[in-house]
């Protein structure tokens, strides 16, 4: 049984009125020379990164310890991470055991104040839990644009504490950054909900989409950690073979750093019981894009991959996503 927010879709699409043109719009309220005054805030992940360099445009500079293509779970800080921290006024840290090579380093860290771990004031009832963390909550959160604006008011909280007399500014971007993520809420069950229900299945490489799955309705199987070596994998590969069959399943995804060889023998055993499966595209799962880039914001990041996903699966997408700035496929 799915638990999702379709009954929501008329409030976000109510929401989604104000729409402007990707993060990078908003923060180019910046551009005025650093003042005196400027925050340095150093993340830990890039989505974490784009969204205080967003709220806090030209009052902070910010900087991301992890990069495009980088898995946060396996992360250890580097000796300039501990560095750039340690003069940061301020860190931001996702939480949720996230980072979990890194939880003794910010439990030292964190004596020292500074350290806010943004993901941690969500609503426990909404967290889902996750078999890699036993007694844990599934980290995955920013894969749902509606729980992303409680990370995103938490990050704005701490701005507003490392700079008092800026409130009313940060709230402003504050508010601006919510209408884009009500936006992009919106347009995600709208093409998602374009995709044949039968479809509604997102076979992945690693188990990231949980909470997209919750949000959008769509079943999510992951098939990280599977062995196409043991008898173990080779029963799961199938199991998800016949998932695929019976259900007309048309596409599965990769990710850049799972290798394929388990998606190729999904695809070969839909083939061979006559059922043509295609790889409907790489999604950004840990990660964003390259930075520069709409990829490499979080807009920019959940538009590929909900673009990505209903497109694949025979939903109706527009051209280049949301706001038409996504990388031509292929
Ligand atoms: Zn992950």
């Amino acid at each position: 049984m799915l638990l999702t927010r379709r009954g929501f879709i008329g409030r976000a699409a109510l929401a989604a009125g104000g729409v402007i043109a990707g993060s990078s719009a908003i923060a180019g309220f910046s551009g005025s020379a650093l003042g005196a005054s400027q925050q340095t805030v150093s993340a830990t992940t890039g989505m974490i990164a784009d969204t205080a360099s967003v709220i806090g445009g030209n009052l902070v500079s910010v900087s991301a310890l992890m990069g495009p293509g980088v898995d946060p779970h396996g992360y250890r800080q580097t000796r300039s991470d501990i560095v750039a921290m340690a003069r940061a006024d301020l860190v931001l840290r996702h939480g949720l055991y996230l980072e979990a090579q890194m939880e003794e380093f910010f439990a030292d860290l964190s004596r020292r104040g500074k350290v806010v771990a943004v993901a941690d004031t969500i609503d426990p009832s909404l967290l889902l839990s996750h078999e890699d963390y036993p007694g844990r909550y599934d980290p995955h959160v920013w894969m749902d644009p509606e729980l992303w604006k409680t990370v995103s008011a938490t990050i704005a909280s701490a701005l507003k504490t490392a700079l008092p007399g800026q409130a009313g500014v940060i709230e402003e971007r504050l508010a601006a950054f919510t209408g884009e993520l009500d936006a992009l809420d919106a347009y995600s069950m709208q093409v998602l909900d374009s995709v044949p229900e039968n479809a509604r299945v997102l076979v992945t490489a690693h188990d990231a989409f949980s909470y997209f799955g919750r949000a959008y309705g769509f079943e999510v199987l992951g098939i990280q950690g599977i062995s196409t070596a043991s008898e173990a994998g080779l029963a799961r590969i199938a199991e998800l073979v016949d998932t695929l069959v019976e259900r007309k399943i048309g596409a599965v995804f990769v990710e850049s750093s799972v290798p394929d060889r388990n998606m190729k023998a999904l695809i070969e055993g839909a083939g061979a019981k006559g059922h043509d499966v295609v790889i409907g595209g790489e999604l950004f799962s840990d990660a964003m894009g390259q930075s520069g880039t709409y990829e490499g914001t979080y807009l920019g990041m959940i538009d590929h991959n909900v673009t990505t996903i209903a497109a694949a699966l025979g939903g109706t997408v527009p051209d280049r996503g949301r706001l038409g700035q996504l990388q031509a496929a292929g």
